[in-house]
């Protein structure tokens, strides 16, 4: 057997059976995030789902995607570069018309072709505090413009690279400045410490989280992609997106899965469509950016 074969094999032993026993030791670890989401006026598991469009792929994957997802009962939140909205305005103001709900994910393009593949574009922790803020209000006219919505969220581009404390309270006060609800612009250690929903700069934060296995790894697709030129989607990410939801199920933990993907990482990848599949089937309570704002803002801002 060689190695990636070996690898595989351990990996769904690791995952079968006792791994299951596991998960009330695993949920040990979430306690405090247990407890911040119970303040927070969370009494359920939520399912907070957003699509980062990077590419010129994704347009075209995220109207496909968006179809798929309404079948299903699961809401989408959008989080599109100015630069993509313009460029596929057709797209995403048809997908705003049907009700899509689109945050600002600000003005300049986050990736380009480089020979065989797209590459990262982009990063505020490379820019100064003015440029950036002048980015975040840029891509506000744009969503406003193309949707013709007015966004009330805001995600950065690739945002782990900009999670210094003085960092996101500049992106949290920008936001507000702007008149927003949230931003959902952090690493899920921040919800480990914080709680799915906390109160920063007068913005409610909702961190990206991670998985039962591993709280602290972001469970997006770019992780999980096995081939990052042709786009596969390993089975580690239902595997652990699986044994999340319903080891939280079965605790009635509260708290709120908000996980992202790109959907041209997803669209027709069995790991994910099956991960959507089994959401629906559980009935996960599926929220947008707005609608999760809506169900914790009352006790977040009295803490
Ligand atoms: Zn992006």
């Amino acid at each position: 057997m060689n190695i990636i074969p070996r690898l595989q094999h351990l990996a769904s032993r690791f995952f079968s059976g006792s791994g299951r026993q596991q998960g009330s030791q695993q949920l040990a670890r979430l306690d405090a995030y247990k407890q911040a989401a119970r303040r927070a006026g969370i009494d359920r598991l939520y399912l907070f789902l957003s699509f980062d469009c990077d590419t010129d792929l994704d347009a075209d994957a995220a109207e496909e995607l968006h179809c798929f997802l309404t079948s299903r009962g699961i809401k989408a939140t959008y989080a599109v570069p100015g630069a993509q909205l313009e460029k596929a305005a057709g797209i995403y103001g048809h997908l705003a018309t049907g009700g899509a709900e689109f945050m600002n994910h600000g003005g300049l393009p986050h990736a380009e072709w480089r020979e065989d593949r797209w590459v990262g574009r982009t990063f505020y922790d490379s820019m100064t505090a003015e440029a950036v803020a002048v980015d975040i209000r840029r891509g506000h006219e744009i969503v406003t413009a193309v949707t013709g919505v007015v966004p009330t969220g805001f995600r950065a581009p690739h945002f782990g690279c900009f999670q210094k404390p003085e960092q996101v309270a500049l992106m949290h006060r920008t936001a507000a400045e702007l008149g927003y609800g949230y931003c959902s612009t952090t690493l899920p250690a921040m919800g480990l410490a914080k709680g799915p929903a906390y109160l920063s700069q007068g913005i409610v934060e909702f961190p990206c989280f991670g998985s039962v296995r591993n709280p602290e790894t972001i469970l997006d697709s770019w992780t999980y992609l096995t081939d990052r030129v042709n786009y596969a989607l390993g089975d580690d990410y239902y595997r652990l997106l699986e044994e999340t939801v319903s080891t939280m199920l079965e605790h009635r933990m509260p708290g709120v899965l908000t996980w992202y993907a790109d959907p041209a990482h997803v669209l027709d990848q069995a790991p994910f469509m099956r991960a959507i599949e089994l959401m629906a089937k559980k009935e996960v309570t599926s929220v947008t950016g707005d609608q999760l704002l809506d169900i914790v803002s009352p006790a977040v801002r009295m803490q």
